[in-house]
């Protein structure tokens, strides 16, 4: 597979479509899942972030939760974020941005064009499916000790504005219209271990889009990229683009 450090030149009529994962907030100080660590190293993610757990557990669900709100509350944008927030500048409705992360250091870079596929830590919402409630930004922490959320609407639990294990990511028809239309597919620091995520690489490549990957090991699904560049996303993706 050939490698290069040349930058991928963007034609002016060309879209962009860039897929984010863990590895991009790694050098902010946002652990990826592989190496999470910490007091959660004896639990599996499984088990505290899947229906079943809620079902089972909420109050462990939301004390998970609130443990990551915390750790990425000090957490700022590094250079690779802000490298994305460039190229949307230069590319304006041509660029478009969709994570798996749900920290919100691409929105703290100033990237406007963002889909949260799997969710945002920041939110939450009603955990009744058929309530008006809609999701709201919120920064607390629910641990132990304090009463756990209910809604003022309905009187449900509330819920992580997370998408879990078993759950359907959102707006996959809004990310499905936009791969058939991007010309260039960037994959930047995920293991292409979850779908769907990891199957966008495939769609794309069904009609000759151009397909490359950035990040500090080989994902799982390697073989289904154009190439394939090794390093951190904070020495990559800054030189990555040029305008042709
Ligand atoms: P991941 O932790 O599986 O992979 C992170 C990737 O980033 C790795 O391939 C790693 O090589 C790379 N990386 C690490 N540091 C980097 C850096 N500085 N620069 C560039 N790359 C770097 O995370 P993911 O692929 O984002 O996971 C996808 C989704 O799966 C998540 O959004 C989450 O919802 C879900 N999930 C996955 C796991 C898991 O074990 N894979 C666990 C829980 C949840
Ligand atoms: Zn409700």
């Amino acid at each position: 597979m050939p490698t290069s450090s040349a930058p991928i030149v963007i034609a002016p009529s060309e879209r962009v479509f860039v897929l984010t994962g863990a590895g991009i907030s790694a050098e902010s100080g946002i652990p990826t899942f592989r190496d999470a660590g910490g007091i959660w190293e004896s639990v599996r993610f499984e088990d505290v972030a899947s229906p079943q757990a809620w079902e089972h557990d909420p109050e462990l669900v939301w004390r998970f939760y609130s443990m990551r709100r915390e750790r990425a509350e000090p957490c700022v944008p590094n250079r690779a974020h802000h490298a994305l927030t460039e190229l949307e500048q230069r590319l304006g409705d041509r660029f478009f941005l969709c994570t798996q992360n749900v920290d919100a250091l691409h929105e703290a870079a100033g990237t406007k064009r963002v889909l949260h596929m799997h969710g945002e830590l920041y939110k939450t919402r009603c955990s009744n499916d058929d309530c008006t409630m809609q999701p709201f930004a919120d920064h607390r922490l629910y641990t132990s000790e304090t009463e756990h959320p209910r809604c003022d609407d309905c009187g449900s639990r509330l819920r992580p504005h997370i998408v879990w294990f078993g759950e359907v990511p959102f707006s996959l028809e809004t990310i499905h219209a936009k791969l058939e239309r991007a010309d260039v597919f960037v994959t930047i620091g995920s293991s292409g271990a979850v779908y769907p995520a990891a199957g966008f690489v495939s769609r794309i490549r069904q009609r000759g889009a151009r397909a490359i990957y950035v990040g500090v090991d080989r994902p799982d699904n390697a073989a289904k990229f154009d190439e394939v560049r090794l390093g951190c996303a904070t020495a990559v993706v800054p030189s990555l683009f040029a305008m042709e």
